[in-house]
């Protein structure tokens, strides 16, 4: 799911092949190689192996319809995303940990302690997932499991692959965090994404 594992796989082919394979992963949102039909056969065959596009999804709807909750497993964690739809705007939630560090008392996440960092491919592959069920995700927030500026190059990779590759753009992209200052200032030298900060006390002049 990330552009540097298929130049790597697709190493010696021209370059129009590494196109056509990110365009069917990116833009047409493909989940099987064999739907690639503009990819010769052994290329295909190449990339099933190499790069399965397949994900392990549980996934449950709320009542209301307008929320979509999925839970994907990457090898030995599981993590949640979440489809927002509301009339034209359909927001992905991404998480970009497995379990959180900051143990916020009001948080489910906070209480499992932090298990690891995603990768940019792992987060990648929330967006993907509800890119393949819906006409057009158009907005992406990091919001999900975790605090991305705690796993930030991986986040930021994530965020310009889906610029860059999906279309999506910057200013449709949205950072939380809880507020840690260096990081704040390095995101200012970012892409134009947006930025919001959670301020989780009650008393004001803490705030
Ligand atoms: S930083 Fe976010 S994910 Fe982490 S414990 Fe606090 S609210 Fe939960």
């Amino acid at each position: 799911m990330n552009p540097s594992e298929i130049e790597k796989v697709l190493k010696g082919l021209p370059e129009y092949r590494l196109k056509q394979a990110k365009n069917a992963i990116y833009l047409n949102l493909i989940s099987d190689w064999d739907s690639a039909t503009d990819l010769p056969k052994e290329t295909r065959e190449r990339l099933k192996k190499d790069l399965p596009l397949t994900l392990n999804v549980k996934t449950v709807k709320s009542k209301d319809k307008k929320t979509i909750k999925a839970r994907i497993r990457f090898n030995d964690i599981e993590v949640e995303t979440v489809l927002m739809s509301y009339e034209e705007r359909k927001t992905v939630c991404v998480s970009t940990q497995a379990g959180c560090a900051f143990g916020c008392l009001f948080c489910a996440t906070g209480k499992m302690g932090l298990l690891r960092n995603l990768t940019a491919s792992e987060i990648v592959a929330q967006v993907l997932h509800f890119g393949r069920k819906v006409d057009r995700v158009s907005n992406i927030v990091f919001m999900g499991m975790g605090e991305p500026f705690m796993n930030y190059d991986q986040s930021i990779r994530a965020a310009e692959i889906i610029n860059e590759e999906m279309n999506i753009g910057a200013r449709n992209i949205s950072f939380s965090t809880v507020g840690i200052p260096e990081k704040i200032k390095k995101f200012a030298n970012e892409k134009q994404f947006n930025l919001a900060i959670s301020l989780h006390c009650a008393n004001q002049r803490k705030r």
